[in-house]
Parts: C-alpha cells; sequence; structure tokens
C-alpha cells in the first residue's frame, strides 16, 4: 500500500487492517472498493503475454500453403498476368485479416467461458456479507473463507477457526498446512513460515477464516511465479492436432504429386521446351496445390468448437476448454449424485416413528413425551428456519425438519430461543452425523441427528413413554426394519437420539455415543421430472447412468428405480461392500451396480477408474472438497455450480449452472453434436477439394488446358466454401444423436468411411465439373471451358454443402431447419455472380461469360451431384427403415 514492501505477516492483523485503512467488522465501503478496483485493476493473473494484432497477423504467413500461394502469386508474376497477382495477394491478405479477426474472437470467448466459471469470494463490504466475482476482490477487503473455498487473493488472517489449507500450487506439497492468527514468523524464505497468511490459489480444506486482502492479481505470490514462468501457452485440442497432422502428411503428398504433375506436363511438350510451356507446367502444379490444400479447414474447426461451447453455455453446461467438448462427446458412462442433481433436493416430512409407532408427520402428539422429544432434537439439531416472506432458509433436509413443527404451529426460532446452543458438531458427510449441546433444565444435553446406520449402533438405550429401556437386539432390529420399509418406499429417514454430558464443555466426536435413541423422522425427495426423460434419454444413446450418494442404499436404489436407473437384476452396493471387494471382483460385477450408496470421496475415484478399465469414457458429478481428485480422475469433472464448493468448480471440466442431471445429458449431446458437425464440415470441405485436384490431375494427364487458375480454386477454398461449412457447423443437433453409439474415443475423425464419402463425392462433383468443361471446350476454346468449369466447381460445392449437413438426405433434415446453410448457399451464389457478371472483377478472375444457355448447363450439371448423393441417401434410408 504504502509503496515500500511490507512484511504483512510481522503485523498484528489491527495493525494490517489499519495499514489497510480497512474496518475488520464493516469491511471496506462500496465506494472505496470501486476506487482500489480503479487503482489496482482486477484481481486476475496475466495470462502470460498476450500476442499483439501484428504478431498475430504475421502469424498468419507463416503457414505453408501461404508459401505456396505465394511461390504461385511470383509465378503468375512472371508469366505476366498481373491481374491473376493481384487476386491472389488481395486473397492472402483477406485471409490473413480473418485469420487474425477469429484468433481474437476466440480468444475473447475463450475468456468470457473463463469468466463464468471463475471463482467468487465472500467479502464484508458496509458491514454486510456479499459475494463477488474474484476479479472484484480489492486490497483491504475483508474476505471470509470456509472449506471447500478457494483463497483468490493473499491476506493476513484476522480470524481463525482451525483453518487448514491446501498450497500445492505454491509450494508443490499436498499437505493441507495449518494456518494460525498470531504465528508472528520471522523468516520469510518459504510460505509454510508464514503461517499466519493465506495465499492466492490455495484451496481451503477444512476450517474457517476471516483475513483482510493484502496483494491481488499479480501483487500475490502466485502472480510471481506465473509472471516468472510467463505459461499460459495455448495448447491445442487433439482433434486441432490431428488436423494439423492431417494437414502436414497432405501437404507432403501433395508436393509429391504436384512434382510429379510439372513433370508430366513438361514431358507432353518433348521434345520442344518453350518458356511458357514450362511456366504452365509451373502453374499446372500450383494450382493443384492450391486445389488440394484446405485453406480453411483448421479455422473453421476452431469457430464451430467456439461456437458449441456458447450454445452448451446457454444451456447451463459450462464448459473450461474447448478441449473437453471433444471428448464429452464421447462420454459412455455418467455417474451421479442423486441428492439436487437427479432429486429436487426439496425435502417434506412424512412419516414419523417413535415409541413403537409409525405414524403420520402431521399426525405428531406433543402429549406423547417421545413423540415430543423427537421434534425438540430435530428443532434444536438443525439450523434451517422457514418463513413466509423470506422463504426456506438452509440445508433443505433440515427445512423438512422445521416443516414438521410448522405443522403443529411451532416457531423454531422462538423454540431454540428458549434452549440456547452451549455447543456444536456439524454435520459432515462422512460422519453423516450433526450434534448440538443445550442446557435442558440445567442439564448439559448432546442432540444427535443423522444416518440411522451410524446412530442406531451407537445408541445404548431406546427411549419409551415408560423412559429409557435398554437397546436390546430385537429392539434394534425392529428400528431397522421400519427404516428399511421407509427407505424402500424411497423415503430419505434421519434417525434422532440424545445423551447427557457431565458438563457444558465443548462436546468431541466421542462424545456422540452412548446415546439413548428417541426415533425417526422420513421425508420425501421427488425426483427431479425432467431427469426421468434425460436418463431415458442417455439410455437411448448408449450411456450408462450410475447413482453415487452419500443417502442409505435402500433409499437410493428406490429412487433409482422410480428414475428408471436401476432396472431388474441390477444391484445396488454399499461404500462399506465396495471397500471390500478386489478390484478384480468389481470388475467383474461393475456391469450390474447402478446404485453405489453411503460412498466416501475414495470410492468414487475407485468406480472411474473401475469403469476406464473398461475403456468407457466417464463423467462424475462433485460438489465437495473432497471430490476435487475424483473429478480430476474422471475424464469429464462435472462439478455443480450453485451448492458446488470452489475447489470441485476448480478440478472440473464442466460446470453445472443449474446443478440438473439433465443439463449433463443434453451437454453430452451438444458435445456429440459439435464432434459431429465438425466432421462434416471436414467431410465437405474436403470433398469439394478432392473434386477440384481430380479435374486438375485429369486434364494434365490427358493434356488438356488448366481448367481453374490458381485464383479460382482459392477463391472456393476461402470465400464459397467456407460459409456453407461454417453453417454445417452449426447445423442444430438433432434427435439422430441419441441414437447413435457412444464414439470410440480412439478412433480418427478421418476414417475409412469419411475418406470414403470424400473419394466418391469428390469424383461425382469432378464429373460434372469435366462435363462442364468440355461443353465449354467444344464451344469456345480454352478460356470458356476455364469459366464454365470454374463455375461449375463453386456452384456444385455450394449445392454439396446440403449433402453434408447430416447423414441423412435434406428431405429427412428438413430444408429449411438450418437457415444458415440457406444464407450460406445464396451468398455463395451471389459472390459467383459478382465475380461472372461485374465488369473489372470478372476480368480479375479471367471469366469468359458464358452464354445463357450454357450457363443453365452450368447449374444444371452442378446440381447433378446433389441430386444423386440425395437420390442415393433416401433409398438408402428407405431399405433401412424396411429391414
Ligand atoms: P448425494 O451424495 O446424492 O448428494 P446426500 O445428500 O444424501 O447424497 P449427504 O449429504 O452426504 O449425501 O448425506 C448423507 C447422509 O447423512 C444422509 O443420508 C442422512 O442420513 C445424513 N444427513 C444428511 N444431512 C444431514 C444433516 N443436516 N444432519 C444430520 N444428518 C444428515
Amino acid at each position: 500500500m504504502d509503496g515500500e514492501k511490507t512484511h504483512w505477516h510481522t503485523l498484528n492483523p489491527r495493525e494490517a487492517a489499519q495499514r489497510l485503512d480497512t474496518d475488520p467488522r464493516r469491511g471496506l465501503s462500496a465506494k472505496t472498493a470501486a476506487a482500489r478496483l480503479e487503482q489496482y485493476g482486477p484481481n486476475a493473473l496475466a495470462e502470460g503475454k498476450k500476442k499483439t494484432v501484428l504478431q498475430v497477423f504475421l502469424e498468419q504467413f507463416k503457414d505453408l500453403m501461404v508459401i505456396i500461394l505465394i511461390i504461385a502469386a511470383l509465378i503468375s508474376m512472371a508469366t505476366g498476368e498481373v491481374e491473376s497477382t493481384i487476386v491472389i495477394f488481395s486473397v492472402l491478405l483477406l485471409n490473413a485479416i480473418l485469420g487474425t479477426v477469429q484468433h481474437f474472437k476466440a480468444e475473447k470467448s475463450l475468456a468470457s467461458l473463463k469468466a463464468m466459471s471463475a471463482p467468487s469470494a465472500k467479502v464484508l463490504r458496509d458491514g454486510s456479507r456479499t459475494v463477488v466475482p474474484s476479479t472484484e476482490v480489492v486490497p483491504g477487503d475483508i474476505v471470509e473463507l470456509e472449506a471447500g473455498d478457494m483463497v483468490v487473493a493473499d491476506g493476513r488472517i484476522l480470524e481463525n477457526f482451525s483453518l487448514k489449507v491446501n498450497e500445492s500450487s505454491l509450494t508443490g506439497e499436498s499437505e493441507a498446512v495449518e494456518k494460525f492468527t498470531d504465528a508472528i514468523a520471522q523468516a520469510e524464505t518459504a510460505l509454510g513460515d508464514r503461517k499466519n497468511m493465506v495465499f492466492s490459489g490455495s484451496l481451503v480444506t477444512y476450517g474457517r477464516a476471516s483475513l483482510v486482502v493484502t496483494g491481488t492479481g499479480m501483487e500475490t505470490e502466485l502472480g510471481k511465479v506465473a509472471a516468472l514462468m510467463n505459461q499460459t501457452q495455448q495448447r491445442k485440442t487433439p482433434l486441432q492436432q490431428s488436423l494439423d497432422n492431417f494437414s502436414k502428411k497432405l501437404a507432403v503428398i501433395i508436393m509429391v504429386i504436384c512434382a510429379g504433375v510439372f513433370a508430366l506436363n513438361l514431358y507432353h511438350q518433348l521434345p520442344l521446351f518453350t518458356k511458357d510451356g514450362i511456366l504452365s507446367a509451373l502453374m499446372f502444379a500450383v494450382a493443384l496445390a492450391v486445389a488440394a490444400i484446405p485453406e480453411a479447414l483448421s479455422s473453421i474447426v476452431t469457430i464451430v468448437q467456439a461456437m458449441g461451447t456458447q450454445k452448451m453455455a446457454k444451456q447451463n453446461a459450462i464448459m473450461k476448454d474447448l478441449k473437453a467438448v471433444e471428448t464429452l462427446g464421447a462420454v459412455s458412462v455418467i455417474c451421479s449424485d442423486k441428492t439436487g442433481t437427479l432429486t429436487q433436493n426439496k425435502m417434506t416430512p412424512q412419516k414419523i416413528y417413535a415409541d413403537g409407532s409409525l405414524l403420520e408427520g402431521h399426525d405428531l402428539d406433543l402429549v406423547n413425551d417421545v413423540q415430543r422429544l423427537l421434534l425438540k432434537a430435530a428443532l434444536l439439531a438443525s439450523d434451517a428456519t422457514t418463513d413466509r416472506e423470506t422463504g426456506d432458509i438452509g440445508d433443505p433436509t433440515e427445512v423438512a425438519l422445521v416443516m414438521l413443527g410448522d405443522r403443529i404451529g411451532i416457531d423454531e426460532i422462538a423454540y431454540r430461543a428458549q434452549h440456547p446452543r452451549r455447543g456444536e458438531l456439524a454435520f459432515d458427510s462422512d460422519r453423516k452425523l450433526m450434534s448440538t449441546l443445550h442446557d435442558i433444565d440445567g442439564v448439559p444435553t448432546l442432540y444427535t441427528k443423522g444416518a440411522i446406520d451410524t446412530l442406531l449402533e451407537r445408541s445404548s438405550f431406546l427411549l419409551t413413554r415408560n423412559g429409557p429401556v435398554e437397546m436390546t437386539p430385537e429392539r434394534r432390529e425392529e428400528i431397522s426394519r421400519v427404516n428399511m420399509d421407509l427407505s424402500m418406499q424411497g423415503l430419505r429417514v434421519l434417525s434422532f437420539a440424545y445423551r447427557e454430558l457431565p458438563d457444558f464443555r465443548p462436546p468431541t466426536l466421542e462424545d456422540e455415543n452412548g446415546f439413548t435413541f428417541i426415533g425417526l423422522i422420513s421425508m420425501i425427495d421427488p425426483p427431479r421430472p425432467e431427469a426421468v426423460r434425460a436418463v431415458a434419454d442417455a439410455k437411448r444413446a448408449g450411456i450408462r447412468t450410475i447413482m453415487i450418494t452419500g443417502d442409505h442404499k435402500v433409499t437410493a436404489a428406490a429412487i433409482a428405480k422410480q428414475l428408471g436407473i436401476f432396472r431388474d437384476g441390477d444391484q445396488a452396493l454399499s461404500g462399506v461392500e465396495l471397500d471390500a471387494l478386489s478390484d478384480a471382483d468389481l470388475d467383474q460385477r461393475l456391469e450390474k451396480i447402478s446404485v453405489y450408496a453411503r460412498v466416501s470421496p475414495e470410492n468414487k475415484i475407485r468406480i472411474v477408474g473401475a469403469w476406464q478399465r473398461k475403456g468407457k469414457i466417464v463423467s462424475m458429478t462433485g460438489d465437495g472438497v473432497n471430490d476435487a481428485p475424483a473429478l480430476k480422475a474422471a475424464d469429464i469433472g462435472v462439478a455443480m455450480g450453485i451448492t458446488g464448493t470452489e475447489v470441485s468448480k476448480d478440478a472440473a471440466s464442466m460446470i453445472l449452472a443449474d446443478d440438473n442431471f439433465a443439463t449433463i445429458v443434453k451437454a453430452v449431446v451438444n458435445g456429440r453434436g459439435v464432434y459431429t458437425n465438425i466432421k462434416n464440415a471436414i467431410n465437405f470441405l474436403l470433398s469439394g477439394n478432392m473434386a477440384g485436384i481430380l479435374c486438375v490431375l485429369f486434364t494434365s494427364l490427358a493434356n488438356l488446358p488448366m481448367p481453374f487458375a490458381a485464383v479460382h480454386l482459392l477463391f472456393i477454398n476461402l470465400l464459397t466454401d467456407s460459409l456453407p461449412a461454417i453453417a454445417i457447423g452449426v447445423e442444430p443437433a438433432g434427435d439422430g444423436l441419441l441414437d447413435q453409439r457412444p464414439r470410440d474415443p480412439g478412433e480418427p475423425i478421418l476414417n475409412r468411411s469419411l475418406l470414403l464419402g470424400i473419394l466418391v463425392y469428390g469424383a461425382l462433383i469432378a464429373a460434372a465439373t469435366m462435363g462442364a468443361f468440355f461443353i465449354g471446350l467444344n464451344a469456345g476454346g480454352a478460356g470458356l471451358a476455364m469459366t464454365m468449369a470454374f463455375a461449375t466447381l463453386t456452384l456444385a460445392r455450394l449445392f454439396h454443402g446440403f449433402n453434408c449437413r447430416g447423414e441423412k438426405s435434406i428431405f429427412a433434415l428438413g430444408l429449411t431447419s438450418n437457415k444458415a446453410s440457406l444464407g450460406a448457399f445464396a451468398a455463395g451464389v451471389a459472390l459467383l455472380a459478382a465475380v461472372l457478371f461485374v465488369p473489372g472483377l470478372n476480368r480479375l478472375f479471367q471469366v469468359t461469360l458464358p452464354s445463357a444457355p450454357q450457363l443453365g448447363l452450368v447449374a444444371l450439371l452442378a446440381f447433378a451431384p446433389t441430386v444423386v448423393i440425395q437420390l442415393w441417401k433416401t433409398v438408402r434410408d428407405a431399405v433401412k427403415k424396411h429391414i
């Protein structure tokens, strides 16, 4: 703050707050915070060194294809074709500009995705607690931390409740480090010495704390490391890498063929070589190279991926990188939490069990001592509140308990005030219990609620209307039976117990023993209506859904049945049963198990691993701190946007903005859609190129004049072909995507059937183009032949855009279901018309204007391949239907 470096860890909390002009109880004022944001800039790490526009622009010329084009331009210049040279250079310039624009657009769209998944922080501003995006945290802010949070700035701890953090992103040390309020360490050599400070990038694994922010953004320890490494090189996705490899191989093949064509053309001129002859042979080779290189391919793939992720984000699935979209389309097993993801997490009380009788919740009778104590434990050992105006606040399980009291007119807040809490042991998913200590007429009494499997075995007595009696095996059996009956109806059952403690000291985990069991309260958490449909959709798509929950096995299996996850012959397994299985046994039973209950985070990792051993691509959901390793281990880790901890969001590759299972299935289908669209766009671009190659090869072998000039092919590849390719890329995800099996992630995108399609489609278009070429050659010579061939190739490829929209015929897909494809076609035709008819422009493209009937023939010939392809698709679909 004051210019020179402050050793924050040597100051006590009050001094630190003073230095930063902040009030530890009220935090900064909104006005000061805004001014500091202005002064210090957003709290974010610089993304390595950003490239300048000029750098990106110049990079566009580093490409092999551009070098070939420059050679083409030089050759054109040497032959005196100034117009051609101008066109090629303008095309190169245009291409470089487009490439630059696209680079920054992709960067912007990634940045917006990043912003959506950026962590938030709880800060005190003007005396109240608000949640702000981590980028808006400023020095002097008072930040509150709790387990599961990500530390977003460096800060001096003000108040500490057993805080433990994982600082591995800074120190590499994965063991959690305990923090203190007052430990003023002298040495400053390692972070570990500054135990009264927390650092940006750490994860809170345990406890709570409040801190005053001392450094943000690049001024944090993490920022300094990042600045040193100047990292974040954007990695290419596997698909981009495989396409890059393909392009490289293609370039070599093209070079070899070009050399062959050049030699062949020279051979045709034997025995006399002229300068013009050699140059024309060169032009042939150049045309072939230009025809073959898919100039727009890589940018189109990126555009389609970026548009796909934007669409997914609108549908509540926020992808953290483009790579995940590809993997998402290949997911074959979805492991999902139950509560809140598959169910609504809206609990309503149902039956209760106390003093040997099972009754409806609304029949609860306060005259009965056991029933009264059951409600007392339920209200005291929970924190939730319900209110008509402010709505329900707190854990839905606890809200259900409060609702039970509400029904008979008990106000939970007033009731709790009568029996103040003197200590507590908070709920945690591993222990599955929560206890609170109260002063009941001077007697320290611990009320405990939680999972029956844990609580029942810790109970030595059972409360009856005649007072506590010994908990015999028969009584235990009876309670378990009631629990089983309720659980089989899909109800969540919570059990309650109490015990008296010798004095009012803070309770410890050892105190959660020797209870007197009171009774049970069951509650219903209905499945989300859309989840049933989503499970069915997933099944149709060949994707297995597995339920993984902390809830009771029987309850979980009952809900899984209602959702269609658990089918006849399936098995449900508890975490303990899973622990007892060897890997080999698990592998053998895996396919049968559709529900895992009472699981630990370690169990989740094992389940992911077992499915992966079977070659499956697994998605796993998680919300807690401990889920992070399982999310990382899964192919697609899915975090909950609403209830998830920052740690889980950090570990995930996808965040569900609505915590909804149906969103996962939708995202997988979208992932498939993006992949399929990219494949179709590649099919379109390469089959069009194939047509060009075949024409050039054919004419050079047959010693005919050139069918196209390099500018023609550039015009097609970069302009008229790009538009339908993008339109194919945004093809709406059809229902057909659900009928496919999950993709084998090992299969290359350019598989045999795709390559065969490229060859056949290419040959059909080439045949039509050559038809037009010969008509032109006979009617008006080489100039007309070239124009007619060029116009036919352009138009045929524009028509071909409709063929590549999907597997099915255009009638099945619907001509108007992709408006972009119609727009792309119209724009392409307009561009072609401009080149043919606009004076000046047609000179640049060496156009010899065909007559009206000749143009009619061009249109017919260009349409012919599409008619053939569509007829074939229609017949094939009809035959398929009848088999
Ligand atoms: P999922 O993993 O599907 O989200 P879940 O919400 O049921 O499942 P947890 O919240 O870990 O998982 O709950 C596990 C068990 O702990 C529950 O079945 C219940 O018996 C008990 N439990 C849940 N909430 C509380 C609570 N607030 N107090 C005491 N016990 C609870």
